[in-house]
């Protein structure tokens, strides 16, 4: 059987996440996870995601539907924001303890994003994230570059479908 990897675009619907001059954080992340979803079922993962339109679901919604529908892995994708433009910039990767498969998943994301221009901020634990804390299977969230940061806007946009690969290349190179 394929591995499973549910994809969860984050925000969605009256939620838009970070927001920088119209350019809407939800907007960022459902485009990124659509084209996520394609890079991995190329290499042929079985792919499903918490949500194709712009709806709005709650973070422990988001991980009932991974723990629901039985996926191996679970990944968020989000964008940073700062106080003020163009204040930080770079990737990071969240999860809930940096350890084991999701750690390495993690690390290797950062690197592959990394070779794509953006700084590696870091991996870093956090314990509040609900999708994080109530999903059952090892899960990431990753942070995209910052959503008012002009050079990271501009990464996000000019390599788009080569951010989706790098992603599906490490799930590919981690996961056995
Ligand atoms: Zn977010």
């Amino acid at each position: 059987m394929a591995t499973k990897i549910m994809i969860d675009a984050g925000h969605g619907g009256y939620d838009n996440g970070a927001v920088h001059n119209g350019r809407t954080e939800k907007a960022d992340n459902l485009n990124l996870a659509l084209a996520l979803g394609d890079a991995l079922a190329e290499r042929g993962f079985d792919v499903e995601y918490t949500r194709t339109t712009d709806v709005y679901d709650s973070p422990t919604r988001k991980a009932q539907i991974a723990n629901e529908a039985g996926a191996d892995y679970l990944i968020s994708l989000h964008r940073n924001s700062s106080p003020t433009p163009n204040q930080y910039g770079g990737v990071q990767t969240l999860v809930y303890t940096d350890s084991g498969v999701q750690g390495e998943l993690a690390r290797a994301v950062n690197s592959e994003l990394e070779k794509l221009g953006f700084r590696n901020i870091n991996v870093d634990e956090r314990k509040d994230l609900a999708v994080l804390r109530r999903s059952r299977m090892p899960a990431i969230l990753i942070e995209t570059g910052f959503i008012n940061n002009d050079y990271d806007n501009y990464l996000f946009d000019y390599n788009f479908e080569k951010i989706a690969e790098g992603i599906a290349n490490a799930v590919d190179n981690t996961i056995d």
